[in-house]
């Protein structure tokens, strides 16, 4: 016994040397002289560390006081060295020594409280710098020995606060957060955490905050022990009083705080309950507002928003069901799969909610958190979603079907045929001149000057056409008739009278007014529509301005989130006037009478299910899902009348599904103006302000999302203010392409068609909905019936086309339209073009889909883009018969040199392709096999790279050519593999706008897709002198003019993306939730470390931080591909 105190005795005596030692090295030298500073510490630490061990029974007193020397010197210099000090104090096993300390010294009856609070101040100090304190402390029983501590000295805050601080880094740790929280640690924090004083306002109730922050954070039981304390309400009132009294705004970190903790207790049901019966969404609402007008506070209503967000009880989308509002009987259905789910449904089965929507905890962490879960889902899809199956890889032509059965084909080649024997070339000429005093006009994006423009008013008898007399009518014994006349024209429109219409044959070679009615007609729709929308009747002339992209305003979703949030806190302000679009029409008598917006959508593509009017100026909108299907909302198109001049009203498509939208980066729905249209300005335009696009509180039953429990619906939010009376208007989208402007387009085409232009329109098939699907043939006539003629006639290498394959993709059809006008033009161009090639086009590969205003499915309730493998001739004909037109060509040896889908894609900007390549597939999904061994020709890369060059639209950046498994049914991969076509391409472009090129910073218009069709065959022709088929040196020239600019080198490399969304890298806002306080955040972390110990270690999880959350919810979208 004697021999540990010798030691210990020994042991002091040489802490005093050097002591005395370090006496003599003021603070100046020790800084001059560091290494021996380090010397002097680490002797000490020696000490410190046999003593720990070997004094048991020393002097308290002397030894307390030698200890307490230690530790203050210890202390100054771990201050003076920062984090490098720090870290050789752990690594030498100083935390555990302290620990020891800690221990022993509680082992006195009354432990020296100078003692403690010099342990507790060291380990604040260096325990973040240890990431096993925790484990230690609790082993070591040092966790209850600071819980203890902290509880019999309550009051006493000197003491308290570095036991608050040690607890916090010892909370870290989810263990010790469970056992702290079963010794009472959730209580005793209530203790601390008390009203707001200036007394009180210190680190120490900071510190409590954030401590209690972690406690709550992960396991569930402190959470559930919180709100079964009853401490939801103290939350509250405490948060309520901080807010109320701190008016200085100099303490928002424990303002910030205590929403920490709401927000993890509100993370579980029970505390979302607890939450909402103290009125919690009032309090945090009430309190935001008021923090609105104080942009430093934003990280407080941003934290306040989210917790608000999760709370808001799931509303009901207010419908009896999500079926389709029409019903299309399909008298085949598969055995399996969505549709023959939705058959089989029973009746009387609720599929807008789920029996316990109730805010399920298991998605409920954060609302983001389940978005995260979704992008990781998503990574790792993108890489099992790369085809690796060698054999799947190779384009073999899989063994089609018997001549036999594709030789009924053969009359949809009659050019390869035909002898034209008997045929007139020598009157040819002639008429072809006469036919050029009226081009087509090759489409081009230059803005037209503007006295170009201006259109000419005709007179024109509405009469004539019964499909609008009755729209008309309505319309104009809804304005009051005296109301109407501040536009001037419109005081002759009326029933029976003559409706100015803008002439716009010269801007519009293709449209013909009366020819649309005539077509419409013929179109037959599942609700048989009888009506014909203004935009489509009068056409759009596109504006002679490019429209920019629109700069999105800070704090624009936050409004519109707080907006629905007072729904729920002024439920009495409120209207929730439901106008449905059934044939009854009571529902316009009311509107008239209340003067509140009418809204309709029977007309052609149109799809508005259903309009609320939410508060005067405010409208919540469904849209209508597929026919046969329960979902797929995107596309819209409806008609609004009844408004007020320079009223701004709100709209909100509630329904919206995917978890972003390009209407948060940039891009504005489309308005045509029927006003504006009769004063000879018929174009849609880009409209509407305030627009954002986020998650709302309407539940989506499980049955719409494939099993997913606890999804919502998005809201597309914009706000726009009407200019003209008794205007009727229409809102869309993107630019509105009917299958009843195809087949007038169509027949303009052929009526003006000149006579070296060879061109038939066959029917290829019908459709289910019984409309014909066009297919074109379009090539030069041969120059005469000589047998050298007809051999080069018959001989030209085929382009294959097609569209619209995805209705809702309405920028497909005008990029088709480009392509068509510049095919049957009158430039040298478009001539050696149809000399070259013979072109077999399917501009419309969905026109059930497009005529009843389906965004992504045909009437069977799939996609047809879908169904390329094996196509069934019941359900998906015009697949089946496009198929069957390539194996036909692939069997005569005739496979196309190109094959191309044109879609329009919702997430990305630019104009860009997606190709197959075996090699780059196997680059990127690291097959062992080298892909140095496999062989292929880089043709593929060809025409997308000449796009690139002459398109300004067109970037090669996003293009990819890599073969997903997801997509092997598609177009493109089919074609691919089974037809064996190299060249085979979806083209993709963007609804949106560009961010590169000439025509970034604008959304893309009418007249860019267009061009980007036109040239899509400038560059057919460019493709065709490289693969050397013939030379036409001379075209360079003219090519060149056409292009105005040179071709720039273009070497980026393409990347895989995703062929969906909004690429992770490009965009990198979280909208979802609009936490835009990361710099805030940044201060705040360092404020709450600052109090406590050295921030440089990163070991202590960042606190108080949303952004951990929010950080990956921009990810993109699951994958539900575009094309
Ligand atoms: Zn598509």
């Amino acid at each position: 016994m004697n021999k540990p105190k010798m030691a210990s005795e020994k042991g002091n005596s040489r802490v005093q040397i050097l002591l005395t030692q370090l006496e003599k090295m003021t603070g100046d030298s020790m800084v001059r002289d560091p290494e021996m500073a380090r010397q002097i510490t680490s002797k000490l630490l020696h000490l410190i560390q046999t003593q720990g061990k070997r004094s048991r029974k020393i002097n308290t007193t002397r030894d307390i006081q030698t200890i307490l020397n230690i530790l203050c010197i210890l202390s100054e210099l771990l201050t003076l060295g920062k984090g490098r000090r720090v870290g050789v104090f752990v690594s030498k096993g100083g935390t555990a020594v302290l620990l020891r300390i800690l221990i022993n010294a509680n082992k006195e009856f009354h432990p020296n409280e100078e003692l403690m609070l010099h342990l507790h101040s060291l380990l604040a100090k260096v325990g973040p710098k240890d990431r096993k304190l925790g484990v230690k402390a609790r082993l070591t029983g040092a966790l209850h020995v600071t819980i203890n501590l902290i509880k019999k000295n309550l009051q006493n805050v000197k003491l308290v606060l570095p036991c608050l601080q040690v607890l916090r880094v010892y909370s870290a740790n989810l263990v010790n957060a469970i056992a702290l929280g079963k010794s009472g640690a959730i209580d005793m924090m209530f203790k601390i955490v008390a009203p707001y004083s200036k007394k009180n306002a210190t680190n120490a109730f900071s510190c409590a905050c954030n401590s209690l922050y972690l406690l709550i954070l992960h396991p569930e039981t402190n959470a559930r022990r919180t709100v079964e304390g009853g401490y939801v309400p103290t939350l509250l009132a405490l948060y309520l009083d901080w807010h109320r009294n701190d008016t200085w705004h100099r303490h928002t970190v424990i303002r910030k705080g205590l929403l920490g903790c709401l927000r993890n207790v509100t993370n579980i049901k029970l505390g979302r309950r607890a939450f909402t019966k103290a009125d919690g969404m009032r309090i945090l609402y009430n309190s935001s507002t008021e923090c609105l007008s104080v942009r430093t506070l934003d990280p407080l209503v941003n934290a306040s928003s989210l917790i608000m967000r999760k709370c808001f009880p799931k509303n009901r989308l207010p419908l009896p069901t999500i079926k389709s509002a029409f019903h299309y009987q399909l008298e085949h259905v598969l055995a399996s799969g969505p549709v023959a789910q939705l058959y089989s449904q029973p009746p009387g089965v609720d599929d807008v909610v789920d029996e316990s929507d109730d805010n399920e905890d298991t998605e409920a962490d954060t609302e983001n958190d389940t978005e995260n879960e979704e992008d990781e889902k998503d990574c790792r899809s993108l890489n099992d979603d790369i085809e690796k199956d060698i054999n799947k890889l190779n384009p073999q032509k899989i063994p089609s079907r018997p001549y036999e059965e594709l030789k009924v084909y053969e009359k949809f080649f009659m050019e390869l045929s035909q002898d034209f024997q008997g045929f007139n070339f020598g009157s040819s000429t002639t008429s072809s001149s006469a036919q050029s005093a009226q081009p087509i006009v090759v489409p081009t994006a230059q803005v037209p000057s503007p006295n170009h423009v201006t259109a000419r008013i005709s007179a024109l008898k509405a009469t004539q056409s019964p499909l609008l007399l009755e729209g008309i009518a309505i319309r104009c014994l809804a304005g009051g008739g005296s109301d109407c006349g501040s536009e001037g024209a419109e005081d002759e429109v009326g029933e029976g009278a003559v409706l100015e219409v803008p002439d716009t044959a010269q801007l519009l070679p293709l449209h013909d007014l009366d020819l649309y009615v005539e077509m419409v007609k013929g179109t037959k729709s599942v609700p048989s529509y009888t009506e014909v929308a203004y935009p489509d009747y009068f056409g759009h002339v596109a504006p002679t301005y490019r429209e920019p992209l629109l700069e999105r305003l800070y704090g624009v979703q936050r409004s519109k989130i707080f907006q629905d949030i007072e729904r729920l806190i002024h439920p009495n302000d409120i209207m929730d006037k439901v106008f449905s679009f059934s044939s009854d029409t009571s529902f316009l008598v009311d509107s008239i009478l209340n003067r509140s917006l009418r809204f309709n959508s029977q007309f052609e593509s149109g799809n508005l299910r259903k309009a609320i009017q939410i508060r005067k100026y405010e409208y919540d909108l469904i849209l209508n899902s597929d026919i046969n299907s329960n979902h797929h909302h995107q596309w819209f198109y409806f008609e609004v009348s009844g408004m007020r001049v320079g009223t701004t009203y709100r709209f909100n498509i509630i329904n919206c599904e995917k978890s972003n939208s390009q209407f948060n980066y940039g891009m504005q729905p489309l308005m045509y103006s029927v006003q504006e249209a009769i004063s000879g300005r018929p174009c849609w335009v880009r409209t509407g302000t305030d627009i954002c696009y986020y998650k709302n509180h309407f539940a989506r039953s499980s049955i719409a999302t494939g099993g997913q429990k606890g999804k919502s619906y998005y809201t597309m939010s914009f706000s726009t203010a009407f200019s003209h009376k008794d205007d009727v208007c229409y809102f869309s989208y993107h630019y509105p392409y009917t299958y009843s402007s195809l087949k007038m387009h169509l027949s303009k085409l052929e009526a003006l068609r000149a006579p070296e232009i060879y061109l038939r329109e066959d029917v290829l098939c019908e459709t289910l909905g019984g409309n014909s699907c066009p297919l074109l043939t379009v090539t030069a006539m041969p120059e005469s019936n000589s047998s050298d003629h007809i051999c080069q006639f018959r001989n030209r290498p085929l382009i294959f086309l097609s569209a619209r394959v995805h209705p809702g993709e309405t920028n497909a059809s005008w990029v088709m339209k480009g392509t068509l006008e510049f095919l049957m033009g009158p430039s040298l161009l478009a001539a050696t073009l149809r000399e070259s090639y013979i072109f077999k086009i399917v501009p419309m590969l969905n026109p059930d889909g497009v005529i009843n205003g389906n965004h992504r499915c045909s009437l069977s309730g799939e996609d047809l883009n879908r169904q390329w493998q094996n196509p069934n001739p019941e359900l998906h004909p015009t697949i089946y018969h496009t198929k069957s037109l390539l194996q036909y060509l692939a069997h005569t040896q005739r496979a196309p040199l190109v094959f191309c889908d044109y879609h329009g894609h919702s997430r990305k900007k630019n104009v860009f392709m997606y190709g197959c390549s075996l090699k780059e597939t196997i680059w990127q999904s690291n097959i062992s096999t080298a892909s140095n061994d496999i062989e292929e020709d880089l043709a593929y890369r060809a025409l997308p790279k000449i796009l690139s060059q002459i398109a300004p639209a067109f970037s090669m950046a996003s293009c990819s050519f890599v073969v997903e498994r997801s997509k092997e049914s598609t177009a493109r991969v089919v074609v691919w593999r089974e037809i064996g076509v190299q060249r085979s391409y979806t083209m993709e472009s963007t609804v949106c706008g560009c961010d590169q090129g000439k025509y970034k910073g604008f959304q893309i218009g009418t007249r860019e897709l267009e061009e980007m069709g036109a040239q899509f065959c400038v560059a057919l022709l460019r493709l065709k002198r490289m693969t050397g088929i013939h030379s036409h040196q001379h075209l360079l020239d003219l090519e060149s003019d056409l292009i105005g600019t040179q071709p720039k080198v273009v070497s980026c490399p393409t990347t895989y993306v995703m062929d969906e969304d909004e690429p992770s890298f490009l965009e990198a806002v979280d909208y979802s939730a609009e936490s835009n306080d990361e710099d805030t955040e940044v201060d705040l972390g360092a404020a709450a470390a600052a109090a406590s110990a050295t921030t440089d270690t990163g070991e202590v999880p960042e606190l108080l931080s949303d952004s951990e959350n929010n950080r990956d919810a921009w990810k993109s979208e699951p994958v539900t591909s575009s094309q």
